[in-house]
């Protein structure tokens, strides 16, 4: 793909650069052209440190690159979107992105719905909100449904109705993260203990 730099603000183009995986934004860059070259012939995502002032291969001294997958340009091309599979934490603090404080993980779909159930259980009124009714009624209530949801995960189990057994893992899981919260934690809190049990 060719790029004009001659058009762009001191021969740079931001590239953002997203995870190919899981898609998240992990970091922003500025390339020139010899950056831009050097990360098509390499494979390794390479900017133009301003604060530098030379190339800089993300990773050259932590050796936490960032692996190239695929640059698109922007509908008037001057912006990259850059997937790249990275090698280790993208930013220098030690965080998966840099829009992100150290040890602070970040699971999608699951995150948002964590966020959800905080802001139900803070500001929703329990005669609307299905969420703040089960704050509402307490620990022993929350713990109970999870218990409840749980048996009919099993009992799907052993059945073959595909549809049910995952309507009823999504139950389940969704009243563990009520209680979770409740019991003043997040998934990330148990997925630390898993993760402290593999070393
Ligand atoms: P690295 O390229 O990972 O070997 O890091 C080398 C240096 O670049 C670090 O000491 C930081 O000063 C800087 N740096 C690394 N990652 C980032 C980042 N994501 N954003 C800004 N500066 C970074
Ligand atoms: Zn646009
Ligand atoms: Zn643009
Ligand atoms: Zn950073």
């Amino acid at each position: 793909m060719e790029i004009d730099f001659s058009r762009l603000a001191h021969g740079l183009i931001p590239a953002i650069i997203q995870d190919s995986e899981t898609k998240n934004v992990l970091m922003l860059g500025y390339m020139n052209a010899e950056a831009y070259k050097k990360t098509i012939e390499t494979g390794k995502v390479t900017f133009y440190s301003r604060s530098k002032q030379r190339l800089w291969t993300k990773g050259e001294e932590s050796g936490h690159f960032l692996n190239l997958v695929d640059i698109k340009n922007d509908c008037d091309e001057d912006t990259l979107l850059i997937q790249a599979e990275p090698v280790g934490p993208t930013c220098h603090t030690g965080a998966d992105t840099c829009w992100q404080t150290p040890n602070e993980e970040s699971y999608g779909f699951i995150s948002h719905l964590e966020n959800t159930i905080q802001s139900r259980r803070e500001n929703a009124d329990s005669e609307q909100s299905y969420v703040a009714s089960l704050f509402a009624k307490g620990i022993n209530k929350i713990a109970q449904k999870v218990g409840e949801e749980a048996v009919e995960v099993v009992i799907e189990a052993k059945d073959a109705n595909d549809d049910l057994f995952l309507s009823e893992s999504a139950d389940l899981l969704f009243h563990y993260l009520i209680l979770l919260q409740a019991k003043g934690y997040k998934l990330n809190d148990v997925i630390e203990v898993l993760k402290a049990r593999q070393k």
